[in-house]
């Protein structure tokens, strides 16, 4: 293993070689969608697709990590199938690709065996084969104890629509310490910005939003482009009451979100589990907010149908 300093903790280690990671796995993204041989897969419904970039993705990022850190537990949301196929692909990162991660000194002591990482390796799949391609992210969250305390966030196509500028940005956080590869912007005042699923509403996702009196809407994909959003100051709120999502969806946003000092919860502002042994869905939906904001409110805003219908 090429990772400098192996006497820095074990989080940081972990951040930094997943920043490495997630940067090669946007570029296995953006090759396979260049190579325009998608391999699409219907999961548990029509609006629920797989490609060959996020089987290749999980691939690279499970096994790689799992090199450097055989102890730790990682779910992947493509299923162990595609995690155990390690076969040469794992992307040993070189330590000048490698960056440096501070640990805040209530996290320096965890052990590899009390973490659980959660592999989203393409978030916004939908989008992805639709060419909304801003939307897409790779998300690697880190757990302990239940919950998320460090995760990275790739937007492999960054920059797209601006030629001659770099392609794709990572960004990661530890909670408790500080969030690296972007600047935190804070939304505008005076107004209320929300963010919510473009691909995945419902009567219960509509009714949540209106519910908050918005002044504008973003219907966008991935929860990590949302929380992305949220970060760049682009929306103050974001609101999505449904079971569809996933812990891989939510455990990166919200260790950087946290980071950032921001606020990630289901729809009743109760914390998400992150153990290895939760069920994977977010059964009570997500609101997560900006920096700044008053999340209990907006959480006691959610109507009271809308929270008895989703259930844990
Ligand atoms: P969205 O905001 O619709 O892009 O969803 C955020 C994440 O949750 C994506 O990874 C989606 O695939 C997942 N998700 C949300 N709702 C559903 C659903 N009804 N079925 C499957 N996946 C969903
Ligand atoms: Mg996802
Ligand atoms: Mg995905």
């Amino acid at each position: 293993m090429s990772l400098a300093s192996l006497s820095a903790p074990v989080l940081s280690r972990i951040v930094s070689l997943s920043v490495a990671i997630a940067n090669h796995a946007g570029k296995i993204i953006r090759d396979v969608l260049k190579k325009g041989e998608l391999g699409i897969v219907q999961k548990e419904n029509a609006r629920d697709l797989q490609t060959e970039a996020d089987r290749a993705a999980q691939r690279c990022i499970i096994s790689s990590l799992s090199q450097c850190f055989p102890k730790i537990t990682i779910i992947g949301e493509e299923g162990d199938e595609e995690s155990k196929q390690i076969s040469g692909k794992v992307y040993d990162p070189t330590p000048e690709s490698t960056i440096q991660v501070t640990c805040p000194p209530h996290l320096a002591s965890l052990g590899e065996e009390e973490i659980v990482v959660w592999v989203d390796p393409l978030d916004g799949t939908a989008e992805y084969t639709q060419g909304l391609l801003d939307h897409v992210t790779v998300l690697i969250g880190i757990a302990s104890g239940g919950k998320a305390v460090g995760g990275v966030i790739h937007q492999p196509y960054y920059n797209y629509q601006n030629p001659g500028s770099e392609l794709g940005r990572t960004i990661w956080g530890v909670v408790g310490g500080t969030v690296g590869g972007m600047p935190i912007v804070a939304p505008p005042e005076g107004k209320l910005i929300v963010t919510t699923t473009r691909s995945h509403s419902s009567s219960t996702v509509t009714d949540a939003v209106d519910a908050v009196c918005p002044d504008e809407v973003l219907r966008v994909g991935g929860a990590g482009h949302k929380v992305m959003l949220l970060l760049e100051g682009k929306a103050h709120l974001y609101v999505f009451a449904s079971p569809g999502c996933k812990k891989w969806d939510t455990c990166a946003p919200e260790a950087i979100l946290q980071a950032a000092g921001g606020i990630l919860t289901d729809i009743k502002g109760s914390p998400i589990p992150y153990q290895a042994s939760v069920p994977f869905r977010n059964s009570t939906g997500v609101l997560a907010s900006a920096p700044g904001q008053n999340h209990a409110f907006y959480s006691a805003k959610i109507p009271q149908h809308v929270k008895d219908n989703l259930k844990a």
